[in-house]
C-alpha cells in the first residue's frame, strides 16, 4: 500500500514517527512524506520511502496514495481533505485533528476502548479515521473498566495539560519562559540573604512585562497556569471541555443513551502528559477491589496505583509516564458524598495514547484488510 504522511515533524508527528520505527510499520508501506513548508527537501530516511519530500497541497500527488495520515492540524484538513474527496478520492484519511471527528462519515479511533465500532465502521466503508481528543482518550483508556460494564452514570474531568498539547511552537515557548523567568533572578537567588518576598517581586514583574516571550500562549505559563483551552463557545464552555461528552459518547456509541461529562480544562506548565481529576458517578455502588479490578484488566495499558503517598508521587506524574504507553490511574476512593461516588486521578502521555499510538494502530488495521 502507498502511505503518504503529512505533518511528520510537529509534536505529533515526530512521535508518530519515533513509534513507527520501533514497530517497524514503514516495512508494510511504500512510503511519500509530504510537507506544507519544505516541499523538495529531503524526507526522513525510512523502509521503502521516497528521499524527496512531497507537496502536501498537490491534490494529484495526494491522490496517489492508498493512505493518507495527517498529523499537520486542523487547517491542513479543512483545507485538503474536502478537495481530494471532491476529486473522487477515496483511500482512507487518518487524522490526528479534531476537523472531522464529530462527522457521521468518520469514526473516533481508540481500539483498546472502541476495536468493535472500527472494525464495524471499517466493514460499513468508512474512510475517514480521526484520532480523538488527547484528555478523552486519556480518560477512557484510565476508565475503560467502568465504560465497558456501564458502571457510569456521569463523570467530571478537571484537567492539567501539558504545553506540548498545543504543538512544538509551544513547547519551546514554556522553556524560553523558564529560563528567562530564572535568569530575572539568578543573582538575586545566588544570594542567599535575599529576602524571597523581593525575589516574588521580581519574579511577578518579569512574568507581566514586556520581556517574557508569549507569542505562542499569549500569556505566561511557567510560573502560572491558564484557564482555558481551545475556542470560547460562548455559552461559558471551551471547545476542549465540549469535547468531553460529544466524543465521549461517540466513542463509546452510546447514543442516544448519552453519558454527561463536565470538566474545566486547564492549561499547566508541563512539558508532555495530560493529567486529570475525576469525579466518577456510579450507577452502582461498588466495593473498591471491585472497582480495582474492573479498572486494572480493562486492558495491557492501564495501570492501578494504590491511593498511598508514596506510590502516587512516584507514579501518578507527567515526569514518570512522559515517553511511556502506561496510562496509570490513582487516587481512587469514594467520596463522602456516597459510595457511588468516586474520585480518581489519571495521567497519560497525550502525544502517545493522546494522539499518535491509535493512529498507528489503526493503520496497521487498514494493512491487515488489504
Ligand atoms: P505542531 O507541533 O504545531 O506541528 C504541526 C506542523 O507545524 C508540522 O507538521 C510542521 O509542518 C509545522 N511546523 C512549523 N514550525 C515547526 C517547528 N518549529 N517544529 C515542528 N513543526 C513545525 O502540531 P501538533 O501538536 O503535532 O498537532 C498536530 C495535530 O494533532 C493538531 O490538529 C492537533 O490538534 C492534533 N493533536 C495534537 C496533540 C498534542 O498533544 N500536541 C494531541 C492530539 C491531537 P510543515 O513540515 O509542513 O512545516
Amino acid at each position: 500500500m502507498k502511505l503518504g504522511i503529512v505533518g511528520y515533524r510537529g509534536m505529533v508527528g515526530s512521535v508518530l514517527m519515533d513509534r513507527m520505527r520501533a514497530e517497524r510499520d514503514f516495512e508494510l508501506f511504500r512510503t511519500t512524506f509530504f510537507s506544507t513548508s519544505q516541499v523538495g527537501r529531503a524526507a526522513p530516511t525510512v523502509q521503502a520511502g521516497e528521499a524527496v519530500l512531497a507537496d502536501a497541497h498537490d491534490v494529484s500527488q495526494l491522490a496517489a496514495m492508498d493512505v493518507i495520515l495527517s498529523a499537520q492540524g486542523g487547517d491542513y484538513t479543512s483545507l485538503m481533505h474536502p478537495q481530494l474527496r471532491a476529486a473522487g478520492w477515496s483511500g482512507y484519511w487518518i487524522d490526528a485533528a479534531s476537523t472531522l471527528r464529530m462527522q457521521d462519515s468518520a469514526v473516533i479511533v481508540l481500539d483498546p476502548v472502541n476495536q468493535p465500532a472500527i472494525q464495524q465502521a471499517l466493514d460499513r466503508g468508512v474512510r475517514d479515521l480521526v484520532g480523538g481528543n488527547c484528555t478523552v482518550s486519556l480518560m477512557l483508556m484510565g476508565l475503560a473498566g467502568l465504560f465497558a460494564n456501564d458502571l457510569v452514570e456521569w463523570v467530571t474531568a478537571m484537567t492539567y495539560q501539558a504545553a506540548s498539547g498545543a504543538g512544538a511552537a509551544h513547547m519551546r515557548e514554556l522553556l524560553a519562559q523558564m529560563g528567562g523567568l530564572h535568569a530575572s533572578v539568578a543573582a538575586d537567588l545566588s544570594d542567599p540573604s535575599r529576602s524571597i518576598l523581593e525575589i516574588d517581586q521580581a519574579v511577578s514583574a518579569y512574568l507581566r512585562g514586556d520581556q517574557l516571550p508569549t507569542q505562542a500562549f499569549g500569556t505566561a505559563l511557567a510560573g502560572n497556569l491558564i484557564p482555558w483551552i481551545d475556542k470560547d463557545l460562548g455559552d461559558g464552555q471551551s471547545r476542549e471541555e465540549w469535547k468531553g461528552a460529544a466524543e465521549t459518547n461517540k466513542i463509546l456509541g452510546l447514543a442516544p443513551h448519552t453519558i454527561p461529562v463536565e470538566g474545566l480544562c486547564i492549561r499547566i506548565g508541563a512539558m508532555r502528559c495530560h493529567s486529570q481529576a475525576l469525579t466518577i458517578k456510579l450507577k452502582t455502588p461498588l466495593p473498591l477491589p471491585e472497582v480495582e479490578a474492573l479498572i486494572r484488566d480493562a486492558h495491557p495499558w492501564v495501570r492501578w496505583v494504590p491511593n498511598e503517598r508514596e506510590a502516587s508521587i512516584r507514579e501518578l506524574s507527567p515526569v514518570a509516564v512522559s515517553g511511556t504507553l502506561s496510562v496509570p490511574i490513582g487516587r481512587v476512593r469514594a467520596l463522602s458524598m456516597g459510595n457511588d461516588y468516586l474520585t480518581a486521578f489519571t495521567v497519560g502521555d497525550q502525544l502517545l495514547w493522546g494522539a499518535a499510538e491509535p493512529l498507528r494502530r489503526v493503520l496497521r488495521l487498514v494493512h491487515a484488510r488489504h
